[in-house]
């Protein structure tokens, strides 16, 4: 397992792009919108391989709006980029971690993903991906 990228839930990329572009330097490596999860998504690099993922909800009824009336702007999740999913899926779950995601969904920027209960993770939402 290998550190991929840190999701951070903002009210607004704009801000954000100052901080870690405008700031830290991060390149901005792209933008995305996705509708199904109702998300603006900027992507940069931090180096090492590991990205920035800023997570600005479009409406009210994205989970990740949800997530900032709860606890305000911060860490949303970590992803680890992992090989053969399924079977570390399958193996997790069978040492007892809760699974958001039994069988994977196609990412934004991965082939395949899938999110652990934060319930069972220390509380932090954990995201797998395979590229
Ligand atoms: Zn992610």
């Amino acid at each position: 397992m290998k550190l991929d990228h840190i999701g951070i839930a903002t009210r607004s990329i704009e801000k954000g792009t100052k901080i870690w572009q405008d700031l830290f330097g991060f390149p901005l490596l792209a933008l995305r919108e996705v509708e199904s999860q109702k998300l603006k998504i900027a992507i940069f690099d931090a180096g090492g391989g590991v990205r920035i993922e800023l997570l600005e909800p479009k409406g009210e009824d994205s989970p990740v709006a949800k997530f900032l009336e709860r606890r305000g702007e911060g860490i949303h999740h970590l992803c680890f980029a992992v090989k053969g999913i399924e079977k570390v899926l399958e193996t997790l779950q069978s040492k007892g971690i809760k699974l958001v995601d039994e069988v994977p969904k196609r990412g934004v920027s991965a082939k395949k993903i899938a999110f652990l209960h934060p319930s069972s993770t220390n509380g932090v939402l954990i995201e797998l991906c395979e590229k």
